[in-house]
């Protein structure tokens, strides 16, 4: 499959495309008001290979969402598919708790081969529920459990997850609202966003200052701190609206932790597996964290969650955390070819020149479009912050967030055969999280058809632009 859209005759194309109306329409009238990607990507995918998603309508588009970044080798890779093959034929069941198996075996021996040493060496590793947010309750619970203590330390802007305690230390007020009772334990820090600095200075200058804060409130007596079990963080925040952590930042974050025994859990959730241009985004700064998150890219696009950290954590009784579904054996096959097919082609060096090559012509594009008010991003985890350019400036420079122009871009997109997702601060970062296998012609064709679909969104801003 290229990514053009299908040249099919025109009476099968209305047809195809009457039939995946009605799917969607049906859909969309049984399924819950929470649907989410569904309602700003109305298309049908009935077939994908690689960065290439099929309709029913017949239409063909570039998935730069690719399972919010779970997708470190688009769909349907062959060394997926034949390792998920390779167990159907095998006849191992399917379904065995979380017994042992060579699969799980081969998962394990795969996953600590790429962690930073001191964790491969001393660590342990908690199979968990099958999706991220299900490891990163895993991974606060640990925590609690070893320190005895309840507290915990978040940043602003942080996403974690759905379940009650991983939106506790998640950012958005208003799903924590839903969720019932807000954690009380949890104390917010400020994350280091230059563009909306907390602090009003951007830079170096502000995560000094954002590092300050956090350990000046942790020695203050008076502070009213919880006393904290952990600080958990992002190395990039994803959903936040892709904003990458400076790495002396987080050096800073783990000394600071250190200092007084405090764990740190990191959570890799969307930034392993080569997606910010090392293995693990830890490696850009060095850091050893006592609990690493992980989640998405290791299951080789099916469900798969578990934390690794360091045995001195371990504490646990035997079946403190359970769970049905905790050993998904296609997945831990799958999730090996694809940690070893990243490893062995070194897709995360891949991810780190064509991340940096897009990324500077997209800040190139911001230049010709005001409604850019920053392009950043670390390897394949690309944002484009959009930004009404008619507001007045903040006293920093900043323009506001622009929701509609990102939704008007994320629709223009789709037209062009380009499906991107908003994310971030009021929904309006545009952000590109393509496969680590995306070709250099499929990068420009990403890049053509956002440019295109920025300039069209700008002009239903500014009709009076020219085409
Ligand atoms: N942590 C991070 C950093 C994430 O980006 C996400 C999902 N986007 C989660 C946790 C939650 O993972 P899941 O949606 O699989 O529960």
């Amino acid at each position: 499959m290229t990514g053009l859209p299908s040249i099919a005759p025109q009476s099968h194309r209305s047809d195809a495309r009457t039939a995946a109306e009605s799917i969607l329409r049906r859909q969309a009238s049984r399924e819950s008001a929470a649907r989410t990607y569904a309602r700003s990507l109305p298309i049908v995918p009935v077939r994908a290979r690689g960065m290439t998603i099929e309709g029913a309508d017949g239409r063909r588009y570039l998935d730069c969402l690719a399972g919010a970044g779970t997708l470190a080798l688009g769909h349907n890779h062959p060394v997926a598919l034949e390792a998920i093959r390779a167990v159907l034929d095998s006849e191992a069941p399917l379904h065995v708790l979380d017994l042992t198996t060579p699969v799980k075996e081969a998962f394990t021996t795969a996953l600590f081969e790429t962690l930073p040493p001191e964790l491969a060496e001393r660590g342990r590793i908690q199979f968990c529920g099958p999706t991220g947010t299900d490891a990163v309750e895993a991974a606060v619970k640990l925590v609690r459990t070893a320190t005895g203590r309840g507290g915990l330390l978040a940043f602003s802007g942080a996403y974690h997850g759905m379940t009650a305690g991983a939106l506790a230390v998640s950012g958005d007020t208003a799903a924590r609202a839903c969720a019932g009772e807000a954690d009380a334990r949890v104390t917010r820090l400020p994350y280091p966003y230059q563009y909306r600095c907390p602090f009003g200075v951007g830079g170096d200058r502000g995560a000094e200052l954002s590092a300050h804060w956090t350990a000046n409130l942790l020695d203050d007596p008076n502070g009213g701190l919880q006393p904290p079990a952990g600080m958990i963080v992002e190395p990039v925040q994803g959903e936040g609206g892709v904003i990458p952590a400076p790495d002396e930042w987080l050096r800073t974050m783990r000394r600071i932790t250190d200092e007084r025994g405090i764990p740190l859990i990191v959570d890799e959730v969307q930034t392993g597996v080569g997606r910010t241009g090392a293995f693990w985004a830890v490696q850009h700064s060095g850091i050893v964290p006592d609990v690493m998150v992980l989640s998405k890219a290791i299951g080789g696009s099916l469900p798969l969650a578990v934390i690794v950290y360091r045995e001195e954590l371990d504490v646990w009784q035997p079946g403190a955390h359970a769970g049905t579904f905790r050993g998904n054996q296609l997945a831990m096959a799958a999730g090996t070819a694809t940690l070893r097919f990243v490893r062995e082609n070194q897709l995360d060096q891949r991810a780190a020149t064509l991340g940096a090559r897009m990324l500077s012509r997209l800040r190139g594009l911001a230049a010709h479009h005001p409604c850019i008010g920053e392009a950043r991003g670390r390897g394949l985890m690309i944002g484009v912050e959009i930004v009404d350019p008619d507001a007045e400036r903040d006293d920093y420079g900043a323009l506001p967030a622009a929701p509609r122009i990102a939704a008007a871009v994320q629709r223009e997109a789709l037209r062009r055969g380009l499906i991107v997702e908003p994310g971030g601060r009021h929904g309006s970062v545009v952000r590109l999280l393509p496969p680590l296998t995306i070709t250099e012609e499929q990068a420009e064709a990403v890049l053509d058809r956002l440019a295109d679909a920025i300039a069209a969104a700008e002009r239903t801003v500014h009709p009076s632009l020219p085409e």
